[in-house]
């Protein structure tokens, strides 16, 4: 009975594969039990499109009719499978400046969500994740804002990029400066949200020179860490052990050890996350993760819930207000756990 909390589809997302129902077929294949479907937060600003929707010619408003789009979808397929997969309907967030905060209260007043995922994927508007050149010109980019100087690397576009007002200027240089400038970002994104599922916590490491660095020997780096790991253990945010990173060619999913075993000192809950962009990949690596976490010490997993349908066999009525999940909230959404050694060989890779 594995979960996935993070999860994209081809129909509603331009990096990713296959219908959304397809992909829930596959995760009921896989016996999966909880599929979050999280597609991407519409963005508002042109310079915010990912290369993929610039070349298939999208617009913002593309994104916002898609995303409406998706949601009506997935509450229509969550119906459709109810008796085989819980499905909860979410997002995944994008925190690239100031204004995404706006952004993403609008998208939470205008529908009903169940989770949301917290990530980030930029730093001071520069994708992380994208490749090797683009990594690099976030690292020239956060340098140059430290300065303080008005020069091109400061403009995204042609517009001034707006930095978070929690990236604290330090006198490190190179990948360690934006390391710390990631975490800042994050913390960022984690007081203003609070978000139900952390995203890929340390996705920055992906494209710097060796994802096995360790950050304990970073001191302002790991400061960073640790004050973000226990904001989340405080307000009881739940971290995803994200399996992406082991189809990217890591031998272990985010986050590596280092951020692991303090989120474990730390009482964090941990969830269990495909981040699947497509059928091929959803429980991919779930095997490797029950390894990792075994050898980390880790025993538990946790995983959200949706007790309504749980109310419905209770009585065996179903509501027409059921077919709706409200907000997230202790009354629809609870947590429980699982126990790791009892998900061994349940996922056929
Ligand atoms: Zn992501
Ligand atoms: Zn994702």
């Amino acid at each position: 009975m594995p979960f996935s909390h993070h999860s994209h589809s081809g129909q509603f997302c331009a990096h990713a594969k296959d219908s959304l129902e397809s992909c829930i077929l596959e995760a009921i294949s896989k016996k999966l039990r909880i599929f979050c479907l999280t597609e991407h937060m519409p963005r508002a600003e042109p310079r915010d499109l990912y290369p993929e929707e610039v070349e298939l010619g999208l617009t913002p408003q593309d994104l916002t009719n898609r995303f409406a789009e998706f949601y009506t979808t997935a509450v229509a397929l969550r119906d459709k499978y109810k008796e085989e997969i819980t499905i909860l309907i979410g997002f995944e967030v994008d925190y690239i400046r100031p204004s995404m905060l706006a952004e993403i209260e609008r998208l939470q007043e205008t529908y009903n969500f169940d989770m949301f995922v917290g990530s980030v994927h930029h730093v001071d508007e520069i994708p992380i994740d994208f490749s090797e050149d683009v990594f690099l010109k976030a690292i020239s980019t956060v340098e140059a804002l430290d300065t303080g100087a008005d020069s091109p690397e400061t403009y995204n576009n042609g517009a001034k990029i707006e930095r978070f007002p929690e990236i604290q200027v330090t006198q490190s240089t190179g990948e360690e400066r934006l390391f710390e400038a990631y975490f800042d970002t994050q913390y960022s994104m984690l007081t203003a949200l609070k978000p139900p599922v952390i995203g890929h916590f340390d996705l920055i490491r992906l494209k710097c020179s060796d994802y096995e660095v360790d950050f304990t020997t970073m001191s302002n780096v790991w400061e960073k860490i640790v004050r973000n790991v226990k904001f989340i253990s405080e307000y009881g945010g739940m971290v995803e052990i994200n399996s992406a990173a082991t189809r990217k060619g890591w031998k272990y999913p985010y986050p590596g050890p280092d951020v692991l075993q303090l989120m474990k000192e730390q009482g964090v809950k941990f969830v269990l996350s495909d981040d699947s962009h497509g059928t091929a990949q959803v429980a991919f690596g779930y095997e490797k993760c029950l390894d990792y976490l075994e050898k980390q010490g880790v025993e538990e997993v946790w995983y959200y819930e949706w007790i309504g349908w749980e109310r419905d066999i209770q009585d065996g009525i179903l509501r027409p207000e059921d077919r709706y999940l409200p907000k997230i909230n202790a009354n629809c959404v609870e947590r429980k756990s699982a126990r790791v050694k009892d998900l061994r060989g349940i996922v056929s890779e």
